[in-house]
């Protein structure tokens, strides 16, 4: 069902520009950007010398105070410019993402939307940040003393952002720092640099000052220097585990933030609507080809009802529309790339020769790979322990809460967990019990609101992002006492 390209890839002759305090810069070299669809060329950034991201480093450290110092307006302003920018770019950058990231366009058209979210939720935080008085003659010592605290930024923020949101994820980041007035320096990932230079061409239309926003496409060698400058007290990095904990390891001083991968797990109960699990499971552990951090991988079933609700999922994963990201009916495009298939390919063989049964999938064509349904998945497979980011899940039957709870929480990770129950009783058990930081009831665990609080436990990460809990890691309360009141 393909359809031609043209009109629908970006346009593959310009070299992007880098944005360097706020103005659109080249330097030496660029990063080509492929199609992982079918490998073309479809556009390129431009790489900044180190001279170049020196300039940046310097600049964020420069404008720190001023940016500190912004008015609230002036901040949310800025903000809301982002979000109707974004509003009336959408199908561009839709197109855009769609290109270089490889996911259909029905995802890629999601991720603006919810880009355009964040920045309006932004924002409206941004007008609600405020300090608060704390009277301190609670204590006859204290008398006539008050103290005024109020949260201001550690200073200038990497950011660093990994290929599978490139532009909400690169969002995430940037509007709470705005927020919170600190600068800040974006690397994105290597593969999907352009939506975020898109971002930080529309930044460039603001008022912010103009060493405030950076966005600086270096490759992964040359990464480790912004790593390390003192320059950037905070580190803010979505990504894999192995490297985000090699910078926490790097950088132990500073604010790192981690939001990392996991194996997420959704529980069916017996009580639960089967048809909606299914084909809520059955999506959600495919979109976006399982490049998810919170796509579902894991599938618990009360026994009761396990015969029941296999084929259901079966036939949901069945029904998916794979293949051209470009057709608007799509739901499963390819992976980021050949390798990433390769691996997942290697995962399933391993799992499949242990033992477990493909019910459905368990093909490559280059760099697409089947949505696949894995049953009596051995424990020490890699599809049960790692993180498989790409469309394969494992079913397998509990007997009794204890023993569903205790499988989700046999895991190194922990973003979030989904459980179908339609009792309180266990929604409010799978909150106190479930090792994870988001339990989702009645639905998967890859639903995720932009504004709330989002992050894992265990190796999944530290910190959390959601606009909120984003101004406040950026953050440090400071207080002043007033005396002689
Ligand atoms: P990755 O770790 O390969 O890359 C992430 C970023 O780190 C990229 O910008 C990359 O260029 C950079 N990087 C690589 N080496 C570096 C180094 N030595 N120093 C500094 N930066 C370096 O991850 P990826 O493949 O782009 O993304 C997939 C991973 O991201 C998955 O594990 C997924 O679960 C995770 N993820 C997590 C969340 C979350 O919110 N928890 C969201 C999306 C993705």
């Amino acid at each position: 069902r393909r359809r031609g390209y043209r009109g629908l890839m970006p346009d593959n002759t310009q070299v992007s520009p880098f944005w360097l305090a706020g103005r659109p810069a080249t330097g030496d070299g660029e990063i080509v950007v492929t199609h992982p669809y079918d490998g073309r060329v479809i556009g390129a950034a431009s790489v900044p010398t180190d001279a170049q991201v020196e300039e940046a480093v310097a600049a964020a450290h420069a404008v720190r105070a001023e940016a500190a110092a912004l008015p609230l307006h002036v901040r949310a302003e800025a903000l809301a410019h982002v979000a109707r920018r974004l509003a009336e770019r959408s199908e561009e950058i839709a197109r855009l993402i769609t290109g270089e990231n490889g996911k259909p366009l029905l995802w890629a058209r999601g991720e603006v939307g919810r880009a355009i979210s964040v920045f309006r939720f932004a924002a409206e935080e941004t007008r609600r940040w405020s300090g608060h008085a704390q009277r301190l003659d609670t204590d006859p010592a204290a008398a006539g003393r008050l103290a005024y605290v109020s949260r201001v930024p550690h200073g200038p923020v990497l950011a660093v952002t990994p290929f599978n949101f490139p532009l909400n994820l690169t969002a995430h980041k940037v509007a709470p720092a705005i927020a919170v007035g600190a600068p800040v320096v974006v690397k994105p990932a290597p593969a999907t640099p352009l939506s975020a230079l898109v971002l930080g061409e529309i930044l460039a239309e603001t008022e912010l000052p103009a060493g405030m926003v950076s966005v600086l496409p270096v490759p992964n060698d040359r990464a480790a220097g912004l790593v390390d400058d003192p320059r950037l007290p905070v580190v803010s990095f979505t990504g894999s585990g192995p490297v985000g904990w090699m910078i926490k390891e790097r950088v132990p001083r500073k604010h790192v933030t981690l939001e990392l991968g996991g194996n997420a797990a959704a529980v069916v109960c017996a009580d639960a609507d089967l048809d909606h699990a299914a084909a809520r499971i059955g999506l959600f552990s495919n979109y976006q080809a399982g490049q998810s951090c919170i796509a579902v991988q894991r599938v618990y079933v009360a026994r009761e009802v396990y015969d029941a609700f296999t084929p259901r999922l079966v036939a949901a994963v069945e029904g998916l529309v794979t293949g051209d990201p470009w057709d608007d009916a799509t739901q499963v495009g390819p992976l980021i790339s050949a390798e990433a298939a390769e691996r997942v390919q290697a995962w399933v063989d391993e799992a499949a020769a242990a033992g477990a049964e493909v019910l459905t999938g368990g093909t490559r064509d280059g760099a697409a790979y089947a949505p696949t349904v894995l049953a009596d998945v051995p424990a020490g497979a890699k599809v049960a322990c790692e993180e498989v980011f790409g469309p394969v899940l494992l079913v397998q039957p509990f007997d009794g809460l204890d023993e569903a709870f205790a499988l989700v929480n046999d895991s190194r990770y922990g973003l979030q967990a989904g459980v179908f129950t339609r009792s309180l009783d266990v929604a409010f058990r799978a909150h106190r019990e479930l090792e994870v930081g988001g339990v989702i009831i009645g639905d998967v665990p890859s639903y995720r609101a932009d504004q709330m609080p989002y992050g894992g436990v265990k190796e999944s990460g530290i910190g959390r992002e959601g606009l909120r809990s984003a101004m406040e890691d950026y953050t440090y309360e400071k207080v002043m006492v007033l005396t002689g009141l």
